[in-house]
């Protein structure tokens, strides 16, 4: 058994979602389960070097391992939400999609300057959107040298993409 594929097939595969010829990687099944959730956040924990300050959530998945990673590292946690969510002064960034564009903000207060943020999401495929969120956490002044994912999905290139912008980034499993 090779590492973590005990939190790999605890994901299970939908074909043709949210269209025909993608295979979603549907990380509810692995949430369901208490142990696959509890090696989840212990496997990415014990992933993450040095003192983190903050753990950044991607909106909405990211949000669920963000949180409990938090609490493990003794952190907060700050949200990064799609666009016109948060209440109080946001800053934001445009990424583009397969057609057209999306945004996601932080509030423009959420983090300290130089705080070392550890940005979380559930999974990365072409990095749009976890490369629009460490754009947009740098903007605010934060330090963001690591990304923890629990799904790669290497063939898309996203990884390899943000360690490019300087970001160590580390998944618990990949599906090619
Ligand atoms: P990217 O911006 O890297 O191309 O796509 C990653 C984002 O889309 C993540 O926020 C992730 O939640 C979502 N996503 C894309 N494909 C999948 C998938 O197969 N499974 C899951 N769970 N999320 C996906």
């Amino acid at each position: 058994m090779s590492d973590n594929d005990d939190i790999r097939s605890r994901i299970r595969t939908i074909p043709d979602f949210p269209k025909p010829g993608i295979m979603f990687r549907d990380i509810t099944t692995l949430l369901l389960d208490p142990e696959g959730l509890r090696l989840t956040i212990d496997r990415m924990a014990e992933k993450v070097a040095g003192d983190i300050d903050l753990v950044a959530g991607i909106d909405a998945r990211g949000f669920l391992f963000a949180a409990p990673l938090a609490i493990k590292l003794g952190t907060g946690v700050l949200l990064v939400r799609k666009d016109g969510k948060l209440p109080g002064a946001t800053i934001a960034e445009e990424y583009a999609l397969e057609y057209g564009t999306d945004r996601i903000a932080i509030h423009a207060d959420a983090c300290a300057p130089g705080a070392h943020v550890l940005l979380v999401d559930d999974l990365i495929a072409t990095g749009g959107t976890a490369r629009a969120a460490v754009r947009l956490l740098r903007k605010a002044g934060a330090t963001v040298t690591q990304a923890g994912f629990v799904v790669d999905l290497p063939e898309l290139g996203g990884a390899d993409a943000l360690r490019g912008d300087g970001v160590d980034a580390f998944a618990l499993t990949a599906f090619e």
